[in-house]
């Protein structure tokens, strides 16, 4: 019952009804002379009784400042409902880390009382681990003033109710301010998202599965540039730009009523750059990249099919080691895990719904001939590229990308090492190693096949 008084107090059908009390009383007072005309004697004495017409005006005093009293708050809440208006944003929505990030960087800190921390924690994979303290402001209320304009800020938090998929309890916020500067709450939501925004800029979010959801994985890396990857001539070209034409053409899809998606394979020796490449690209398109084991523990055909059809907007599918996914699984069966997806499963997931959403998705492997034919017909995988061991040409570019002020030394090296298949991975470290000693990496080349 207080839910529905309380929400009654709210829509305008209060006032009517109040409006009807009024005349309710009204009507009493007039009636009263007529019973009093009909009966005779008995109420003529009664109201012409000092002390009872006495009582009736305390009465009506009593009614009259009952009224007053309902009125102005009728009164307060119509003009709270005329004049001010709120803007809720529920902790499920993208806005409310963005606003409470915001606030924390507006609010000067003598404004708000109730302080929350929130804790950035890192470890980087040299094992050593960053901390930063963010105050955000707590739950209750705030008031600050931005641009002129004062607004209330409301933290509520909803004690019964989680978010299950982060495990945070429910919260709130309702920013509420005068409505005739209703315009600012949408500059604000605008600035607290892009002040977020900026923080990922430059940056790639890197996702993997978490149960049947995405979640980011460690925090947004720093975008690693194209021209750090040095493939055979033509490969990354070739791959950039089908990418971007694809991108771009979603209407093409639609019309023909056929998936907006496109699938590509990158196939070859480990330590070729294909993780590296897929990176760089996500970099250059500025997407994210959603990472996926298939021998992953407990995954299901069903948890396969829901996180590839939930993918985070704007990024790259990428199912690494293709190939591990259905050989594993007999290895592993006495080892007492099981990845439980079937080939089927994964074949439909892949096809996946008809939806109008694009979708980016790289298979690698490093065993092309272990693939089913199936696995990789057009449709699915529409764009094979092999990177393979290092070419002349990448040795080059790679010798010349370390050692900047030698690149002539770069053809010595290539006579050295011409008949040893040698992987970019391993030109990387050896580079690495012979950190500004060009002479020493290519005189002690044979490191590079002696190693294997
Ligand atoms: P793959 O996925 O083919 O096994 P990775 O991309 O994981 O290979 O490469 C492993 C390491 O070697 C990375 O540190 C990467 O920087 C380096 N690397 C491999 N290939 C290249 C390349 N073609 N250009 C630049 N760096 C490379």
């Amino acid at each position: 019952s207080l839910v529905t008084d309380s929400s009654s107090q709210n829509t305008p059908t209060t006032s009517i009804n109040n409006g009807n009390d009024l005349a309710d009383v009204n009507t009493t007072a007039p009636t009263t002379p007529a019973v009093e005309s009909g009966s005779g004697g008995m109420f003529d004495n009664i109201t012409s009784n000092p002390y009872f017409s006495a009582g009736f005006g305390l009465l009506g005093i009593g009614a009259a400042m009952t009224i007053l009293r309902k009125g102005s708050m009728l009164g307060a809440s119509y003009l709270q409902r005329r004049l001010l208006v709120t803007l809720e944003i529920p902790s499920k929505d993208k806005a409310y880390l963005w606003f409470l990030q915001w606030m924390s960087q507006q609010a000067p800190k003598r404004q708000v009382q109730h302080l929350a921390v929130e804790t950035s924690f890192r470890q980087h994979d040299n094992g050593s681990v960053t901390t930063k303290f963010g105050l955000v402001p707590g739950p209750g209320t705030h008031y600050f003033k931005w641009h002129g304009i004062w607004m209330q800020v409301q933290r509520q938090r909803d004690g019964k109710m989680m978010d299950l998929s982060t495990g945070s309890p429910w919260e709130t916020i309702t920013v509420t301010t005068l409505s005739r500067d209703r315009h600012v709450l949408t500059d604000l939501l605008k600035e607290a998202q892009e002040m977020a925004l900026k923080k990922q800029q430059g940056k790639t979010v890197i996702y993997t599965s978490y149960g049947p959801e995405w979640r980011p994985f460690g925090m947004p890396r720093r975008r690693r540039m194209l021209d750090s990857v040095i493939l055979d001539t033509g490969i990354k070209e070739r791959i950039v730009k089908d990418v971007q034409a694809f991108i771009g053409n979603g209407s093409w899809y639609n019309e023909r009523g056929i998936p907006y998606r496109r699938g590509y394979l990158l196939y070859g020796e480990p330590g070729s750059g294909k993780s590296s490449f897929i990176q760089a690209l996500a970099g250059e398109l500025e997407y994210n990249i959603c990472i996926l084991n298939l021998s992953e523990r407990g995954l299901t055909d069903d948890r396969l099919n829901h996180l590839l059809s939930n993918v985070p907007e704007r990024s790259i599918m990428l199912l690494e080691d293709i190939d591990a996914a259905f050989t594993k699984r007999a290895q592993s069966d006495n080892q007492g895990y099981q990845s439980m997806i079937t080939f089927s499963g994964l074949l439909n997931a892949l096809d996946g719904v008809a939806s109008a959403e694009e979708r980016i998705i790289f298979l690698t492997t490093n065993h092309i001939e272990k693939l089913d034919p199936a696995l990789i017909r057009p449709g699915r995988v529409d764009l094979k590229e092999h990177l393979g061991n290092a070419s002349t040409a990448q040795i080059r570019g790679m010798f010349s990308r370390f050692y900047q002020d030698r690149p002539e030394l770069a053809d010595d090296f290539i006579r050295r090492i011409e008949g040893h298949p040698v992987s970019t991975a391993s030109l990387q470290g050896h580079f690495v190693y012979f950190k500004d000693r060009p002479e020493e990496a290519i005189e002690r080349a044979d490191l590079l096949w002696e190693q294997l």
